[in-house]
């Protein structure tokens, strides 16, 4: 069997990822590709060459689409389509994987229809021959959209990635538009759909959100009031964020300049405007399109060489981790009805259409708004435990901003339980927590602190609370149990390793592995040119090997080893004989992550002593230990999001009077009563997480 691979219409970081897994995916399988270029005008014109493992190596870091992407007029017309047809009979491919929009998909989808049509009219022409004549096209779609806009996918290939370089954008204005007590007006793409828009306002805590699903009424003096508000809680700086598609509530365009002009209807309100355009689709893709562009292209590739008696279309879609494929023109067909409500101003059902995880982001933005509520009436305490995880600043915040719109104060503990005990809480206003989620760590500060059963000096200190917020790592379970029967406690998880339980994952783990595969790609850019080498990588997660295997799918590591899997002899042996075949072939640098906490035996540099003594004289062996990097940095906006989404759950809970431990699950925040989580405690992970296959772990060859 022979895939066609293509990639069509807008570009978005991830094509390249979802290419290399459709190749690799098809070679595993026994089935060969091939690839065409330049998107549909590259499928009427011809173009199509065979594709293999090497051509799709080191592509997984690269922005764009390397088989390039176009839009084609021609393929609108019968004729051309008849043409594509045509091209795609002659080479010999029945099966096509599209990595595009809801246009290029609708477009394959039509050829699809007409197939028999063109199989007689070639054949009556000639132009093909019998034995060239397939008598259906099976087709298999991926979507390629930065705006994150189609209907039955959480996440659509290049939106997390367009997300970091908004967010970038939006943390480096804020600096000087500080400095000057100025506003911006940012412009971010998304002509149809409002989710970059909202995804940037909640992780960056912006002013005010206009997007097309949920316009403002009055939106001038909404605006106006909003930044009124910030700065009379002391802002020195407004951020509005304007998706390029927003309107009125009767349908009307708003553009950057109808709002600066709003604003600047205030003497002395100083405000520029910056649209991020194209910028938004460049870079390299982060780690989370990384891996979501793998594990839909392996499905991809599954499915349509399981399809058989002239199956009907599937998209793979995404529900968090999860891939699973739906009825590709249901889900086109799906988005254009949200984009039909919108146009209608049926702002309700576009909001609906468009899933939970929207209506979560507006309902965090609203209610993070200065509020004016009287005395409160109730308290939440909140705490950090464990190791520092980029983005408890920006659950913090969401915590004290939801609790204060529904009256409740905040008192933080100072230094984890331990500054608790000691009675170290300090009450946090709206703007104590202004301008949190860009910073990295923790403000309260953390340690691993634990109490001891008898310690009545926590329980003194919570007399006065009506509940408490644990923001932390797999220790919080343990102090939540040990608190639970004095009040509601609720734990958020917030550890880069990403082993609570309960949850797919936890605050920080996200920012990890984009430190992982930066620090990876330029290893791999120092080795190039210079010598034949193999870097073992040591990660953080101890016994859990989450954070090695996820940032060895996003990195494209040859070998991950994890405590799960386990270190054995004869797997080393495999892997350093699989390793110098591919030197042989031409490979020029190798890498190998590993757990810190993998094996006992073989620690990290006993493993790169090993490689290096058996690797034949084919390769020299690096050793790079990533440390506390990986703990560190500028919180990504997926951490940001994700704790903002957890901390708004966390904050009703605790005010409804109830424990338990609010995790994500397919994408779902869900939250766990504090009984039924259960863990490994002995390796301090989750009893079994769901991992990829072999499919999705092998495409790059080894896992252990
Ligand atoms: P996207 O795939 O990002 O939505 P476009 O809507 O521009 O981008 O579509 C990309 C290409 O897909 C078009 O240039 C055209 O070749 C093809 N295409 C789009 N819509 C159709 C359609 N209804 N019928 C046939 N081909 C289409």
């Amino acid at each position: 069997m022979r895939i066609g691979v293509l990639t069509s219409g807008g570009d978005a970081q991830g094509m390249n990822p979802a290419l290399r897994a459709v190749v690799r995916r098809a070679i595993q399988r026994g089935a060969s590709c091939s690839a065409i270029r330049e998107g549909y005008a590259g499928l009427v014109a011809g173009e199509i060459t065979p594709i293999g493992w090497l051509d799709v190596s080191y592509i997984l870091h690269k922005g764009g689409t390397d088989i390039g992407t176009a839009r084609c007029a021609e393929f609108r017309t019968l004729e051309g389509r008849q043409r594509a047809a045509e091209n795609l009979m002659r080479a010999g491919i029945d099966r096509l994987a599209i990595i595009g929009g809801d246009g290029s998909l609708t477009g394959a989808d039509t050829l699809r229809r007409e197939w028999s049509r063109h199989v007689q009219d070639l054949l009556s022409s000639g132009r093909i021959t019998p034995e060239q004549a397939t008598p259906c096209l099976y087709i298999v779609g991926m979507t390629g959209s930065i705006d994150n806009d189609m209907w039955g996918t959480s996440s659509t290939i290049g939106s997390d990635s367009a997300l970091n370089r908004i967010v970038d954008a939006v943390d480096t204005l804020t600096s000087t538009a500080s400095s000057h007590q100025r506003s911006f007006v940012v412009e971010v793409m998304g002509r149809r759909c409002g989710y970059l828009a909202a995804a940037a306002a909640v992780a960056t805590g912006a002013d005010f959100l206009l997007i097309p699903e949920a316009p403002v009424p009055d939106w001038r003096a909404e605006l106006r009031q909003a930044v009124l508000a910030g700065r009379q809680q002391g802002r020195r700086k407004s951020i509005v964020l304007l998706a390029e598609g927003a309107i009125s509530v009767t349908g009307e365009p708003i553009t950057a300049a109808m709002v600066k002009a709003a604003l600047e209807a205030d003497p002395g309100w100083d405000t520029r405007v910056t649209v991020l355009g194209h910028v938004q689709r460049g870079g390299a893709p982060s780690s989370q399109d990384r891996v979501l562009s793998t594990r839909l292209g392996v499905a991809a590739v599954d499915a349509l060489l399981a399809m058989t008696d002239g199956a009907e279309p599937l998209l793979m879609t995404t529900a968090g981790a999860s891939v699973s494929p739906r009825p590709l023109m249901h889900c086109v067909a799906q988005t254009h009805r949200t984009g039909a409500a919108i146009a209608a101003c049926r702002f309700d059902e576009a909001l609906a259409d468009r899933g939970p995880e929207m209506t979560e982001l507006l309902d965090i933005y609203r209610r993070s708004a200065p509020t004016g509520v009287g005395k409160p009436q109730r308290t939440i305490v909140v705490a950090n435990l464990g190791a520092p995880a980029p983005g408890m600043n920006a659950a913090l915040q969401t915590v004290v901003r939801l609790a204060a719109s529904e009256g409740v104060r905040v008192l933080a503990a100072q230094e984890g339980l331990r500054g608790l005990a000691e009675g170290k809480l300090r009450r946090l206003s709206w703007h104590d927590v202004d301008g949190l989620p860009s910073q990295g760590a923790t403000i309260l500060g953390t340690n691993r602190w634990l109490p001891e059963a008898d310690d009545v000096r926590l329980e003194a200190a919570l007399a006065e609370a009506d509940g408490l917020i644990l923001v932390g790592g797999f220790a919080c379970l343990t102090a939540a149990q040990r608190l639970r029967e004095t009040l509601p406690v609720v734990v958020v998880p917030a550890t880069i390793s990403n082993n609570v339980p309960a949850t797919d994952r936890s605050i920080g783990s996200d920012t990890a592995c984009n430190v992982i595969c930066e620090a990876v790609d330029r290893l791999k850019q120092s080795a190039v040119g210079s010598r034949d080498r193999v870097f073992v990588v040591e990660v953080m997660g101890r016994r859990c090997g989450y954070l090695a295997w996820t940032a060895g799918m996003g990195s494209g590591a040859e070998v991950v080893y994890t405590h799960e899997q386990g270190i054995f002899l004869s797997d080393l042996i495999a892997d350093i004989a699989a390793l110098q075949e591919s030197f042989t072939r031409g490979k020029s640098v190798g890498i190998v992550l590993v757990a810190d906490g993998a094996s006992d035996a073989y620690d990290t540099h006993t493993l790169a002593r090993i490689y290096g003594e058996e690797s034949g004289g084919r390769f020299d062996t690096r050793v790079c230990v990533l440390g506390h990097l990986q703990q560190g940095g500028r919180p990504s906006p997926g951490d940001r999001v994700l704790a903002s989404r957890l901390a708004r759950v966390a904050v009703a809970r605790v005010l409804d009077g109830k424990s338990g431990l609010v995790g994500e699950v397919d994408g779902a925040v869900v939250v766990t009563a504090l009984a039924g989580v259960t863990a490994d405690s002995m390796n301090r992970r989750p009893l079994a997480r769901r991992v990829d296959g072999p499919g999705v772990s092998g495409l790059a060859p080894a896992v252990r």
